[in-house]
């Protein structure tokens, strides 16, 4: 039986059960189970199903490992973390995770003006924000009236500019200063698909003479006492650890150096984010656990502060893929498969045929399970052979027709002769016997990483994990864009299910998605985000909390700035009210498709 790698991928948060994929929690309800209720309720198309208690857990182990490792060195810094918004600023996601994290003192890292607000609101008072990325004097301002409202806030430079603004706006405002860190522009890199944001060549950060002469324009301004924290960030997604070891290394002889020119409030060290997740099926891609990660943070961080004589650092970490990335599950309706165009029925032979469709219809006819790879190998090479004497001419096209079905017809009965065993043969012959499956998707707007970066996420139907998939698998979505498909590959490839969407529903799971993607989709021939639903457990039984509807057209047409007055007024104009009235509901639904048939219903 295929398992999707899911013992790869999904830390224990999905299982497979009785051929559904469940979710290993509490009453263990299936996924198929709460998509069913999701829909009876009349919404379609694509579901991102959140799970708080995954974010709950993931910020619970982050928590609970480095203190252990914290005990067990005996460090005297503390642990301290903040989710940063970029990696996923939803509320649907960001509510529950502040609730959360409160008795952690779990904070937020804001990275623009708009997320510093979401922070300066919902911010559980006395727990840390942190603010990253280039700033202008307005978001400095903001700064200082979160220090105002009680915020722990601390401004992070990037350089010497915002220095310079931090101490304008210090003076023009008389408000208090927040905490201020320094960015240092590392010369050791990251690893991993997004390692760029580390190194000397990074876009972020102070080089040495740069953090000198910040270091000098604080004490000649007087508020070397707000300076508190070391930052970086070498990149998200480290495969492995090493690049992480070297960059502590750094900075933490940065730290002691400043603290040692009389930094005296310094007490932090940032180490940003990058811890990694799996969403590998075939093979682990991450090449260290969580414990090795803190246990290498503590002890290196504290072997620098003995070698140096100066105070353990307090240590903040920025992790957003490892706190969300597991807890949005994305679901999509199977709406077509193309093979199925060539059912049986659809044959209509002559009297008399060309011999080669003759010959197809025999392959048909006497294949028996010795004789199943051959012969499918010989009905894609007649095949060809058909199209060619079609483009000459010597065949109708309901012979080509004829040709194509049968075809289909010889593969499909050879694949459910060849066992899983087998799975060596069928990929040989990948290219002429991939299945397409249209999803009721966009690529662009759920999975925008696997077009822009070829990140690849884990996937697997929600039903059928007892039986054998036999067809390999390419996904295409349903955007007009060729860019919206998943091709099959063979290096890792995907079977699925060869199914009846006549009388069955198929729902294939994207999962870990829940990092980077709801806020980087793109409403690409609009469509914009999918339904959203919390899944909450209370009492042993499932409860789906703040539904959040797809966006209907009409909305999406006014968020691009078209008149939808306007547009209503001259559709009105130039169609009988009747038929008005008809377009008028389209326009209140979301741009989905909607399953033609739904077998659960
Ligand atoms: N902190 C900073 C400054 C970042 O730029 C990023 C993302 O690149 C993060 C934290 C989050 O990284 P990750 O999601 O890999 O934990």
């Amino acid at each position: 039986m295929n398992d999707y790698g899911i013992d790869i991928w999904s830390d224990d948060n999905f299982i497979i059960e009785d051929g559904l994929a469940k979710v290993n929690f509490d009453c263990k309800p299936s996924l198929i189970s709460i998509v069913k209720d999701i829909r009876k309720q009349d919404f379609k198309g694509p579901l991102l199903l959140r799970f708080p208690h995954i974010t709950k857990k993931q910020i619970h182990t982050l928590y609970d490992v480095f203190n252990a490792s914290i005990k067990e060195y005996n460090y005297q810094g503390t642990f301290n973390a903040v989710f940063p918004l970029k990696v996923n600023q939803l509320p649907n996601f960001i509510h529950p995770l502040i609730h959360e994290g409160k008795k952690f003192n779990y904070g937020l890292e804001a990275g623009s003006k708009a997320e510093l607000v979401i922070a300066m609101t919902y911010n559980n008072i006395g727990s840390p924000i942190t603010v990253n990325g280039f700033k202008d004097k307005e978001m400095i301002h903001l700064g200082f009236i979160a220090k105002k409202m009680g915020h722990n806030i601390t401004l992070i430079i990037e350089g010497l500019n915002e220095l310079e603004m931090i101490v304008e706006v210090l003076k023009e405002t008389k408000l208090e200063c927040p905490n201020i860190g320094l960015r240092v522009r590392l010369h050791s890199g990251g690893s991993g698909l997004w390692a760029k944001s580390g190194g000397i060549n990074s876009k972020f950060g102070l080089t040495s003479t740069e953090i000198l002469e910040a270091y000098e324009l604080m004490e000649e301004c007087n508020i070397v006492d707000y300076l508190t924290m070391i930052h970086f960030h070498i990149g998200s997604a480290m495969n492995s650890i090493k690049p992480l070891k070297k960059a502590l290394r750094e900075s933490g002889h940065i730290y002691a150096e400043l603290k040692n020119l009389g930094a005296t409030n310094l007490k932090s060290i940032n180490i940003g984010g990058g811890l990694a997740v799996e969403y590998n099926a075939y093979e682990r891609t991450r090449f260290y656990s969580l414990s090795e990660f803190a246990s290498d943070v503590i002890f290196t961080l504290k072997d620098i502060a003995k070698q140096k004589g100066v105070d353990e650092p307090n240590i903040f970490t920025e992790s957003g893929r490892f706190i969300s990335a597991a807890s949005t599950v994305l679901i999509t309706p199977v709406l077509e498969l193309f093979s199925s165009e060539y059912e049986l029925d659809q044959l209509k032979l002559k009297e008399k045929n060309p011999p080669l469709i003759q010959e197809l219809f025999y392959l048909h006819r006497d294949m028996t399970k010795k004789t199943a790879y051959e012969y499918m190998h010989d009905s894609t090479d007649h095949m060809e052979s058909l199209l060619t004497l079609f483009d000459l001419g010597y065949i109708d096209l309901q012979d080509r027709s004829n040709a194509e079905v049968l075809t289909h017809q010889i593969i499909k009965k050879a694949i459910s002769f060849l066992e899983i065993n087998d799975y060596g043969e069928l990929k040989k012959l990948n290219e002429s016997i991939q299945e397409k499956y249209l999803l009721n998707f966009s690529l662009f707007q759920s999975l925008p990483d696997y077009w822009g970066i070829d990140q690849e996420f884990p996937v697997m139907p929600l039903t059928h994990l007892d039986k054998n998939p036999t067809r390999s698998a390419s996904l295409w979505d349903i955007t007009c864009d060729s860019d919206g498909e998943i091709p099959f590959d063979s290096k890792k490839p995907l079977y699925l299910h060869d199914i009846n969407l006549n009388e069955e529903d198929y729902f294939l799971g994207f999962f870990n998605v829940g990092a980077y993607q709801d806020t980087l989709g793109m409403k690409h021939n609009l469509f914009s985000h999918p339904t959203e639903v919390n899944v909450v457990f209370k009492d042993g039984e499932v409860v789906l909390e703040k539904i959040l509807e797809s966006q209907k057209i009409i909305d999406i047409l006014e968020d691009i700035d078209y008149d939808t007055d306007d547009m209503k007024n001259i559709l009105r104009k130039n169609l009988d009210p009747e038929i008005y009235k008809d377009l008028k509901k389209y326009l209140s639904e979301n741009s989905y498709l909607k399953t033609i048939w739904s077998y659960y219903e």
